[in-house]
């Protein structure tokens, strides 16, 4: 036994119910990345926070998918599902009273694990009415086996509190598995990268497909400046242009945004180049996948 508490939560669901809204609010501090787009968050990422003798180690889940045909999406499921079963805790995060398809995927994936399961209803704010929630409740109890269903709003921050002790009441009594100060298990390479991500699927928002990655290739400390080289690979010439917009506006833009962002996330100046690469297919690639760190061995 432990005087301190420390263990995992999963934030599943499918994508744009708000898991990284919810993440980045937990944890008190702006660390994945959110959108409109369905999608935008394709790695695993652990949030760390600790306070006082409580310590919670969040993942965000990429989404369960069920468009299977793109090796992407096979390699995003078995990260999904494989992170689930390992936890202490999992919050399965759902729109309002919809329920489609990929909610139920979801659900069935939950039914084969014997981790506790709080059920959080999100966007409550867009509701007109709230009539509809307890039937629905009751719909919910049918399709998944949970703790407790939870009414909230991530974006405005109603209930999250609940959800946070909640957790702590399923963490098992451990020594702190992270030093204190540490937020993330991710390099400062990665988040750079993210960053460039979210910046291009807002400034594109349907225009662009998510087949697009951006590879770090210098994060370089000198003195009082960070270099950052970000290099931006789509998989069409035609992408490529809209990328770049009319003399190179669009990408200026991009670029000042998500410097911005890095200067405050990293606390130092930034100094960011980006450019942009065709490489064709890569999506339906596993060996190119493998190459840009999609796949883990
Ligand atoms: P994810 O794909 O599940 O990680 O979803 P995101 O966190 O990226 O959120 C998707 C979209 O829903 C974003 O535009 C969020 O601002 C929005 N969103 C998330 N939570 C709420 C909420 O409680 N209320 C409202 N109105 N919008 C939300
Ligand atoms: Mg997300």
């Amino acid at each position: 036994m432990s005087d301190t508490l420390c263990g995992y939560v999963a934030i599943v669901g499918r994508p744009n119910v708000g898991k990284s809204t919810l993440l980045n609010h937990l944890l008190g501090q702006k660390l994945c990345i959110t959108s409109r787009k369905p999608q935008t968050t394709r790695h695993t990422l652990l949030g760390i926070k600790t306070q006082d003798d409580v310590q919670i180690i969040c993942v965000d889940t990429p989404g369960i998918h069920t468009n299977q045909d793109k090796a992407i999406n096979r390699v995003m499921n078995r990260s999904a599902s494989s992170v689930i079963a390992d936890v202490d805790v999992i919050i399965f995060m759902l729109d309002r009273c919809e329920w489609s398809e990929a909610d139920e995927y979801v659900a069935k994936q939950l039914n084969n694990v014997s981790v506790p399961v709080l059920v959080v209803i999100n966007k409550v704010d867009m509701m007109n009415q709230t009539d509809d929630l307890l039937p629905h409740i009751e719909f919910l109890k049918g399709k998944v086996t949970a703790e407790q269903f939870l009414p909230v709003s991530a974006l405005r921050r109603i209930c999250i509190n609940e959800i946070e002790e909640k957790i702590k009441s399923y963490l098992p009594s451990q020594p702190h598995l992270f030093p204190r100060d540490q937020i993330t298990d991710r390099s400062e390479r990665f988040l750079a990268a993210e960053l460039v991500r979210e910046k291009i699927t807002r400034q594109l928002g349907a225009e662009l497909p998510y087949q697009i990655t951006v590879e770090i290739e210098e994060f370089r400390v000198e003195k009082t400046i960070t270099h950052i080289s970000a290099l931006i690979v789509v998989e069409r010439e035609g992408q490529k242009k809209i990328l770049i917009g009319s003399k190179g506006a669009r990408l200026k833009k991009i670029g000042e945004q998500a410097r911005a962002d890095m200067e405050s996330l990293f606390d130092t100046k930034v100094m960011l180049r980006t450019w942009v690469k065709v490489r064709s297919g890569w999506s339906d690639d596993e060996r190119a996948l493998r190459s840009l760190g999609y796949m883990d061995e």
